[in-house]
């Protein structure tokens, strides 16, 4: 290819992704770690409906559906179920480095727990390791409100302890975490993407490519027919105008949504056409879109070289 002036500037799609989110922990967590970092306590929660104790805590009880409001303080003994001794060199979540190994890793329930919980153990040989040993779990003493509070199960010897009493926590503080993940890209979208967009912002053309062996019109447009595998470079412009194959409503608003649901996303076959494009509609009532209804391009006064230079379709 020449270097020249006249070189073609690749089409790139730019695009930069940001989504601002607020992750609560919810209440019951809140209080779990508060009991961990303060008291050394362990806390499950309890199904009002089943009485199953789930340790770590949850919210809903995944047998019954029903909302847990009690927390139950815990032992910190349980019984080993399975067991693995890690000979490999993984990368720690909370260094960043690699987790010194051997190290022994446990499932086991706690005393008066329905639920399984896993967890270091301090034995990393496993010929010393039965299903069935009794365990006990080893506090920091710097405690910092996390599960790494837990140092890790030791090996006990002694007898399961019996369920205990519930206690009530209310009025926990809600705690929410703000966070924002950013992902800018570049898309290098091709000659036929290029020219395709343009069409559409320039002169409100739909332009497909149509294979030469089997006649198929692609929109949008492809290189090589998917059923033959033929070169495509016959441009035809096809019909402004389509017919719905499927579709879904959104009715979740986020800043980087192109219009105010309820929109909805469909998978639209444009007269002249034999595929399909994704494309938005814009129908306030998500009752009145039907498969096979009818629909029509609304194109961008400003066009901005994307494809959204077709505004949406709306129907007809
Ligand atoms: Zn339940
Ligand atoms: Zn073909």
């Amino acid at each position: 290819m020449s270097r020249g002036k006249d070189k073609e500037k690749v089409f790139q799609i730019k695009w930069k992704t940001d989504l601002p989110y607020r992750y609560s922990m919810g209440k019951l967590s809140v209080q779990f770690f508060k009991e961990l970092k303060e008291n050394k306590k362990l806390h499950g929660s309890k199904c009002p409906k089943c009485g199953k104790v789930y340790f770590p805590p949850r919210a809903v009880c995944a047998d019954c559906m029903v909302e847990m409001t009690r927390l139950i303080e815990l032992y910190d003994t349980g019984t080993l179920v399975g067991f693995t001794v890690v000979n490999y060199p993984f990368v720690d979540p909370q260094t960043g480095g690699l987790r010194p190994f051997p190290y022994g890793y446990g499932l086991f329930k706690l005393d008066g727990v329905d639920t399984y919980t896993m967890h270091f153990i301090d034995e990393v040989d496993h010929t010393k390791l039965r299903v069935g040993m009794r365990v006990k779990a080893v506090f920091k003493e710097e405690r910092e409100g996390n599960l790494g509070d837990i140092l890790y199960y030791e090996i006990i010897k002694e007898e399961p302890k019996p369920k205990k009493v519930e206690k009530m926590v209310e009025d926990i503080e809600e705690k929410v975490f703000r966070g924002r993940i950013k992902v800018p890209y570049k898309h290098v979208a091709g000659a036929y993407v290029e020219k395709f967009i343009t069409e559409i912002g320039k002169n409100n053309k739909i332009m497909g490519v149509k294979c030469p062996k089997c006649g198929k019109v692609y929109v949008p447009p492809k290189m090589i027919c998917f059923n033959c595998f033929e070169k495509m470079d016959e441009w035809v412009e096809v019909s402004n105008q389509g017919s719905v194959k499927g579709f879904t409503v959104v009715t979740h608003s986020t800043p980087v949504m192109p219009l105010e649901p309820p929109f909805a996303y469909a998978l639209i076959t444009l007269d002249g056409s034999n595929t399909e494009i994704v494309h938005i509609i814009k129908e306030s009532d998500p009752k009145k879109l039907k498969l096979g209804m009818r629909v029509e391009a609304v194109f961008k006064d400003k066009p901005r070289k994307r494809i959204t230079d077709i505004e949406y379709f709306r129907p007809i």
